[in-house]
């Protein structure tokens, strides 16, 4: 199918960007990497008025350390965090995950600030950024306001985002010692949207759990923090007995959809296979 006719603006600055979101509204939608709003728009699943492609605007691909962390652009592509040496070293919690979101020619193009206005409830982006205590910065005309990931994403393709509003960059803060990041998912086919994955970090302390972060994606409306399985790891040194408090605990945390690509019971058994081998990365790897 071919899209219903829209109206198509490139604006270069964020200031044109606002006034065109001001003239239409609900009716306005931005395009990023286009590899989510293309298909809808090509099925006739959102026909707006005008598309806003702000590709063009100056700076939000780039990626640097700041005091405050690494500050990601809303427009560096998903291939671009893959090879990032900023983010392997300051983020590699995303340098791992990204491998896994589509293939090549989608991670080309998609953009970070896509992925998380998008969240997609079994998108990598959205659980790394909840895991990494992230921050999302969201601009409007009113100015701009710094959000945690947690409280951004609100339900399946949901956000926070207000009228006007546009993503305009993710800030991971600077790793302190001791912390460890590990990813894992399941997907039918490389290159699928995970049926589960797991975007964990934990804080060691000679050799002991003292704080842990598991945030599993493709088993709720958006990502999940997995707390009494965090709970069950704290203060704990990684073994068996551990681990299987851990999973048992995790089944409190999670309460899976269920559709086409798989029931409540496959996607909780997953749950509770990822949850091992990414505390067992965990405990082997030095970030
Ligand atoms: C075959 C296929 C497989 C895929 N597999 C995966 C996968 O495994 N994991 C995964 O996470 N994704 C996957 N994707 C989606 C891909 O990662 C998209 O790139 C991403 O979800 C959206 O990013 P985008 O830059 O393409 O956004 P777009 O498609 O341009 O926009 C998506 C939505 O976000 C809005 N938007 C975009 N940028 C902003 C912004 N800066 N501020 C506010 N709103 C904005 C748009 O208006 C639109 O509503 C897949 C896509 C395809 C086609």
């Amino acid at each position: 199918m071919k899209p219903a006719p829209f109206e198509y603006h490139r604006p270069v600055s964020l200031a044109e960007t606002f006034d065109l979101l001001d003239r239409y509204g609900d009716d306005g939608r931005i395009l990023a990497g286009g590899q989510s709003l293309v298909p809808t728009l090509n099925m006739r699943l959102v026909t707006p008025r005008a598309v806003i492609d702000i590709n063009r605007l100056p700076g939000l691909d780039a990626t640097r350390i700041t005091p405050e962390g690494l500050v990601i652009g809303a427009l560096a592509r998903h291939e671009v965090l893959v090879r990032s040496a900023l983010v392997k070293e300051h983020a590699p919690l995303i340098a791992t995950a990204m491998p896994h979101v589509g293939h090549e020619a989608i991670r080309t193009r998609g953009t970070l600030g896509g992925s998380l206005a998008l969240a997609d409830p079994a998108a990598e982006l959205p659980a790394c950024a909840v895991a990494l205590d992230a921050t999302i910065g969201l601009t409007s005309r009113r100015g701009r306001r710094d959000m945690p990931a947690a409280d951004f994403f609100r339900g399946i393709y949901t956000t926070a985002l207000e009228p006007g509003e546009i993503v305009t960059d993710l800030t991971v803060p600077r790793a302190t010692v001791g912390w460890r990041s590990g990813f894992e998912e399941l997907a039918r086919r490389q290159g699928d949207f995970a049926l589960v994955g797991l975007a964990a970090r934990v804080r060691l302390d000679a050799g002991v759990i003292a704080e842990a972060r598991l945030v599993f994606f493709g088993v709720g409306t958006r990502p999940v923090r997995a707390r009494a399985a965090e709970t069950a790891l704290t203060g704990g040194r990684a073994s068996a007995d551990l681990v299987t408090a851990a999973r048992h605990a995790l089944q409190n945390d999670i309460d899976p959809p269920a559709d086409i690509h798989g029931s409540p019971a496959l996607r909780r058994h997953l749950a509770g296979v990822l949850l091992p081998r990414v505390v067992s990365t965990l405990m082997e790897a030095r970030t």
